[in-house]
Protein backbone atom coordinates (compact mmCIF):
# COMPACT_ATOMS: atom_id res chain seq x y z
CA UNK A 1 0.00 0.00 0.00
CA UNK A 2 2.90 2.29 0.17
CA UNK A 3 3.23 2.70 -3.81
CA UNK A 4 1.38 5.58 -5.74
CA UNK A 5 1.27 6.67 -8.87
CA UNK A 6 2.16 10.38 -8.47
CA UNK A 7 -0.03 11.92 -11.18
CA UNK A 8 -3.48 12.51 -10.10
CA UNK A 9 -6.86 11.23 -12.27
CA UNK A 10 -9.85 13.63 -11.71
CA UNK A 11 -13.21 11.64 -12.89
CA UNK A 12 -15.65 12.87 -15.01
CA UNK A 13 -19.73 12.04 -14.05
CA UNK A 14 -19.89 8.96 -16.08
CA UNK A 15 -16.59 7.25 -14.41
CA UNK A 16 -17.84 8.61 -11.13
CA UNK A 17 -21.14 6.59 -11.88
CA UNK A 18 -19.33 4.03 -12.56
CA UNK A 19 -17.22 3.89 -8.79
CA UNK A 20 -20.57 4.38 -7.29
CA UNK A 21 -21.55 1.02 -8.83
CA UNK A 22 -18.14 -0.57 -7.64
CA UNK A 23 -19.14 0.91 -4.19
CA UNK A 24 -23.06 -0.23 -4.14
CA UNK A 25 -21.53 -3.74 -4.86
CA UNK A 26 -19.02 -3.36 -2.12
CA UNK A 27 -21.68 -2.21 0.54
CA UNK A 28 -24.27 -5.35 -0.48
CA UNK A 29 -21.29 -7.41 0.13
CA UNK A 30 -20.85 -6.33 4.09
CA UNK A 31 -24.61 -6.26 4.00
CA UNK A 32 -24.40 -9.64 3.44
CA UNK A 33 -21.93 -10.50 5.35
CA UNK A 34 -23.92 -8.36 8.55
CA UNK A 35 -26.56 -10.89 8.04
CA UNK A 36 -24.37 -13.78 8.91
CA UNK A 37 -22.11 -12.68 11.61
CA UNK A 38 -22.40 -14.54 14.80
CA UNK A 39 -20.81 -16.32 17.22
CA UNK A 40 -18.53 -19.06 15.81
CA UNK A 41 -19.08 -17.91 12.43
CA UNK A 42 -14.94 -17.98 10.83
CA UNK A 43 -13.52 -15.11 8.83
CA UNK A 44 -13.23 -18.09 5.94
CA UNK A 45 -16.93 -18.93 5.91
CA UNK A 46 -17.60 -14.87 5.46
CA UNK A 47 -15.13 -14.52 2.56
CA UNK A 48 -16.19 -17.74 0.47
CA UNK A 49 -19.83 -16.07 0.55
CA UNK A 50 -18.46 -12.43 -0.28
CA UNK A 51 -16.10 -14.21 -3.40
CA UNK A 52 -19.51 -15.98 -4.58
CA UNK A 53 -21.50 -12.69 -4.33
CA UNK A 54 -19.12 -10.24 -5.87
CA UNK A 55 -18.78 -13.20 -8.58
CA UNK A 56 -22.76 -13.53 -9.39
CA UNK A 57 -22.74 -9.58 -9.93
CA UNK A 58 -19.74 -10.33 -12.70
CA UNK A 59 -17.54 -8.33 -11.10
CA UNK A 60 -14.08 -9.25 -9.57
CA UNK A 61 -12.59 -9.49 -6.06
CA UNK A 62 -10.58 -6.21 -5.85
CA UNK A 63 -8.27 -7.34 -3.27
CA UNK A 64 -7.48 -11.15 -4.08
CA UNK A 65 -4.33 -11.39 -5.90
CA UNK A 66 -3.48 -7.69 -5.38
CA UNK A 67 0.42 -7.99 -4.65
CA UNK A 68 -0.67 -11.18 -3.51
CA UNK A 69 -3.00 -10.78 -1.14
CA UNK A 70 -4.93 -14.24 -0.93
CA UNK A 71 -8.49 -12.98 0.24
CA UNK A 72 -11.96 -11.03 -1.11
CA UNK A 73 -11.95 -9.55 2.42
CA UNK A 74 -9.68 -8.13 4.83
CA UNK A 75 -11.04 -9.68 8.53
CA UNK A 76 -9.48 -7.88 10.88
CA UNK A 77 -10.11 -9.12 14.83
CA UNK A 78 -10.38 -6.63 18.09
CA UNK A 79 -6.20 -5.84 17.56
CA UNK A 80 -5.98 -6.18 14.31
CA UNK A 81 -5.97 -2.53 12.41
CA UNK A 82 -6.21 -3.71 8.76
CA UNK A 83 -5.10 -6.68 6.47
CA UNK A 84 -6.10 -9.53 8.35
CA UNK A 85 -6.24 -12.54 6.53
CA UNK A 86 -9.41 -14.65 6.49
CA UNK A 87 -8.77 -18.52 7.71
CA UNK A 88 -11.05 -21.45 9.24
CA UNK A 89 -9.25 -21.17 12.10
CA UNK A 90 -10.57 -17.22 12.42
CA UNK A 91 -13.87 -17.92 14.59
CA UNK A 92 -15.58 -14.92 16.07
CA UNK A 93 -16.96 -14.67 19.20
CA UNK A 94 -19.04 -12.89 21.31
CA UNK A 95 -17.92 -9.56 22.85
CA UNK A 96 -15.35 -9.54 19.40
CA UNK A 97 -14.92 -6.44 16.84
CA UNK A 98 -14.11 -7.23 13.87
CA UNK A 99 -13.11 -4.82 10.97
CA UNK A 100 -13.85 -5.64 7.40
CA UNK A 101 -12.71 -4.26 4.03
CA UNK A 102 -13.48 -5.08 0.80
CA UNK A 103 -12.69 -3.87 -2.42
CA UNK A 104 -14.47 -4.90 -6.08
CA UNK A 105 -13.67 -4.21 -9.63
CA UNK A 106 -16.48 -3.55 -12.05
CA UNK A 107 -16.73 -2.15 -15.84
CA UNK A 108 -13.26 -1.23 -15.20
CA UNK A 109 -13.53 0.83 -11.85
CA UNK A 110 -13.02 -0.27 -8.33
CA UNK A 111 -14.84 0.77 -5.07
CA UNK A 112 -13.61 0.89 -1.97
CA UNK A 113 -15.84 0.73 1.71
CA UNK A 114 -15.26 -0.81 5.03
CA UNK A 115 -16.77 -1.55 8.48
CA UNK A 116 -16.61 -2.37 12.03
CA UNK A 117 -19.00 -4.48 13.53
CA UNK A 118 -19.97 -5.72 17.09
CA UNK A 119 -20.41 -9.07 18.03
CA UNK A 120 -22.65 -9.60 20.93
CA UNK A 121 -22.11 -7.98 24.24
CA UNK A 122 -18.87 -5.72 23.37
CA UNK A 123 -17.52 -3.49 26.45
CA UNK A 124 -19.31 0.15 26.43
CA UNK A 125 -15.37 1.24 26.32
CA UNK A 126 -14.97 -0.56 22.58
CA UNK A 127 -18.47 0.50 21.69
CA UNK A 128 -16.98 4.34 22.32
CA UNK A 129 -14.07 3.25 20.01
CA UNK A 130 -16.61 2.50 17.27
CA UNK A 131 -18.38 5.33 17.25
CA UNK A 132 -15.72 7.74 17.41
CA UNK A 133 -13.70 5.96 14.61
CA UNK A 134 -17.30 6.08 12.39
CA UNK A 135 -17.67 9.81 13.92
CA UNK A 136 -14.55 10.73 12.30
CA UNK A 137 -14.55 9.84 9.34
CA UNK A 138 -17.89 11.65 8.56
CA UNK A 139 -15.76 14.99 10.12
CA UNK A 140 -13.20 14.14 6.90
CA UNK A 141 -16.08 13.59 4.71
CA UNK A 142 -17.46 17.43 5.75
CA UNK A 143 -14.08 18.39 4.48
CA UNK A 144 -13.85 16.89 1.14
CA UNK A 145 -15.09 19.92 -0.79
CA UNK A 146 -13.72 21.79 -3.60
CA UNK A 147 -11.71 24.76 -2.33
CA UNK A 148 -10.57 22.87 0.53
CA UNK A 149 -7.13 21.20 1.05
CA UNK A 150 -6.33 17.62 1.36
CA UNK A 151 -4.91 18.43 5.09
CA UNK A 152 -8.43 19.95 5.94
CA UNK A 153 -10.02 16.08 5.87
CA UNK A 154 -6.81 14.57 7.56
CA UNK A 155 -6.80 17.29 10.57
CA UNK A 156 -10.73 16.58 10.99
CA UNK A 157 -10.10 12.76 11.82
CA UNK A 158 -6.99 13.67 13.25
CA UNK A 159 -8.42 16.36 15.70
CA UNK A 160 -11.78 14.70 16.41
CA UNK A 161 -10.11 10.80 17.15
CA UNK A 162 -6.59 12.11 18.99
CA UNK A 163 -7.16 16.02 20.81
CA UNK A 164 -10.58 15.05 21.97
CA UNK A 165 -10.79 11.46 22.71
CA UNK A 166 -6.48 10.57 22.76
CA UNK A 167 -7.15 7.42 20.67
CA UNK A 168 -4.05 6.42 18.38
CA UNK A 169 -4.48 7.68 14.74
CA UNK A 170 -2.22 5.33 12.75
CA UNK A 171 0.24 6.37 11.13
CA UNK A 172 1.63 3.78 8.93
CA UNK A 173 -1.88 3.63 6.65
CA UNK A 174 -3.89 6.28 4.56
CA UNK A 175 -6.44 6.08 2.39
CA UNK A 176 -5.94 6.65 -1.15
CA UNK A 177 -7.62 7.62 -4.47
CA UNK A 178 -9.71 5.70 -6.18
CA UNK A 179 -10.45 4.77 -10.13
CA UNK A 180 -9.12 2.36 -13.00
CA UNK A 181 -6.64 1.52 -10.17
CA UNK A 182 -7.52 0.71 -6.52
CA UNK A 183 -4.57 2.58 -5.10
CA UNK A 184 -4.13 5.51 -7.22
CA UNK A 185 -2.67 9.11 -5.94
CA UNK A 186 -3.52 11.28 -3.74
CA UNK A 187 -2.68 9.22 -0.58
CA UNK A 188 -5.31 10.83 2.61
CA UNK A 189 -3.35 10.75 5.68
CA UNK A 190 -5.61 10.68 8.94
CA UNK A 191 -3.30 12.88 10.63
CA UNK A 192 -1.91 16.47 9.31
CA UNK A 193 -2.29 20.04 9.13
CA UNK A 194 -5.31 22.41 8.17
CA UNK A 195 -4.71 24.46 4.77
CA UNK A 196 -1.36 21.80 3.95
CA UNK A 197 -1.66 19.87 0.72
CA UNK A 198 -3.25 20.06 -2.79
CA UNK A 199 -6.12 21.90 -3.22
CA UNK A 200 -9.32 19.80 -4.07
CA UNK A 201 -11.27 19.82 -7.37
CA UNK A 202 -14.16 18.42 -8.62
CA UNK A 203 -13.61 15.18 -10.02
CA UNK A 204 -11.24 13.73 -6.96
CA UNK A 205 -12.45 10.61 -5.83
CA UNK A 206 -11.13 9.26 -2.86
CA UNK A 207 -11.23 6.80 -0.19
CA UNK A 208 -10.95 8.24 3.30
CA UNK A 209 -10.35 5.90 5.95
CA UNK A 210 -9.72 6.67 9.80
CA UNK A 211 -7.65 3.40 11.13
CA UNK A 212 -8.07 4.37 14.95
CA UNK A 213 -6.65 2.78 18.12
CA UNK A 214 -7.82 2.89 21.33
CA UNK A 215 -4.64 2.73 22.77
CA UNK A 216 -1.34 3.12 21.20
CA UNK A 217 -0.70 4.38 17.43
CA UNK A 218 1.94 1.99 16.49
CA UNK A 219 1.83 -0.95 14.53
CA UNK A 220 3.22 -3.84 14.17
CA UNK A 221 3.35 -6.03 10.83
CA UNK A 222 2.65 -9.91 11.32
CA UNK A 223 5.10 -12.48 9.89
CA UNK A 224 2.50 -13.29 7.50
CA UNK A 225 3.84 -10.16 5.93
CA UNK A 226 -0.28 -8.70 5.73
CA UNK A 227 -1.36 -9.01 9.23
CA UNK A 228 -1.41 -5.12 10.97
CA UNK A 229 -1.32 -4.87 14.87
CA UNK A 230 -1.70 -2.18 17.49
CA UNK A 231 1.37 -2.66 19.22
CA UNK A 232 -0.08 -2.75 22.86
CA UNK A 233 -2.65 -5.25 21.53
CA UNK A 234 -6.08 -2.69 22.46
CA UNK A 235 -9.05 -3.12 20.02
CA UNK A 236 -8.63 -1.07 16.80
CA UNK A 237 -11.64 0.02 14.82
CA UNK A 238 -11.63 1.29 10.73
CA UNK A 239 -14.54 2.81 8.65
CA UNK A 240 -13.91 3.73 5.04
CA UNK A 241 -16.25 5.27 2.21
CA UNK A 242 -15.32 6.11 -1.65
CA UNK A 243 -16.00 9.42 -2.03
CA UNK A 244 -16.27 12.36 -4.43
CA UNK A 245 -15.40 15.60 -4.00
CA UNK A 246 -17.74 18.58 -5.07
CA UNK A 247 -18.84 22.29 -4.70
CA UNK A 248 -20.26 22.38 -1.01
CA UNK A 249 -20.78 18.67 -0.29
CA UNK A 250 -18.73 15.74 -0.98
CA UNK A 251 -20.61 13.02 -2.67
CA UNK A 252 -20.34 9.67 -0.87
CA UNK A 253 -20.23 6.87 -3.07
CA UNK A 254 -20.27 3.63 -1.14
CA UNK A 255 -23.31 3.24 1.13
CA UNK A 256 -23.33 2.65 4.54
CA UNK A 257 -27.19 2.31 5.42
CA UNK A 258 -27.27 -0.63 3.85
CA UNK A 259 -24.91 -2.27 5.70
CA UNK A 260 -26.35 -0.90 8.78
CA UNK A 261 -29.93 -2.26 8.02
CA UNK A 262 -28.62 -5.65 7.39
CA UNK A 263 -26.74 -4.93 11.11
CA UNK A 264 -30.23 -4.14 13.07
CA UNK A 265 -31.93 -7.33 11.48
CA UNK A 266 -29.19 -9.21 13.01
CA UNK A 267 -29.71 -9.85 16.62
CA UNK A 268 -26.17 -11.44 17.00
CA UNK A 269 -24.62 -7.73 16.08
CA UNK A 270 -24.74 -4.52 18.24
CA UNK A 271 -25.67 -1.30 16.24
CA UNK A 272 -22.87 1.48 16.58
CA UNK A 273 -25.67 3.97 16.56
CA UNK A 274 -28.02 2.35 19.00
CA UNK A 275 -27.20 4.93 22.00
CA UNK A 276 -28.51 8.00 19.60
CA UNK A 277 -31.75 6.34 18.00
CA UNK A 278 -32.79 5.63 21.91
CA UNK A 279 -32.26 8.99 22.96
CA UNK A 280 -33.69 10.32 19.89
CA UNK A 281 -36.62 8.09 20.85
CA UNK A 282 -36.84 9.30 24.46
MG1 LIG B 1 -10.80 -0.54 1.90
MG1 LIG C 1 -9.05 1.83 0.93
Amino acid sequence: LTYFLSMIFYKTDEEIELIRESCLLVCKTHAEIASMLAPGVTGAAIDKRAEELIKDHKAVPGFKGYRGFPATLCVSLNDVVVHGIPTEKQVFREGDIVSIDCGVYMNGYFGDAAYTFAIGDVKEDVMQLLRVTHESLYKGIAQAVAGNRLGDISFAIQYFAEKKYSYGVVRELVGHGVGRELHESPEVPNYGQRGRGIKLKEGLVIAIEPMINMGTKDVHTDRDGWTVHAKDGKPSAHYEHTVAVRKGKADILSDHSIIEAAIRRNANLKAIQEKKTEQAIA
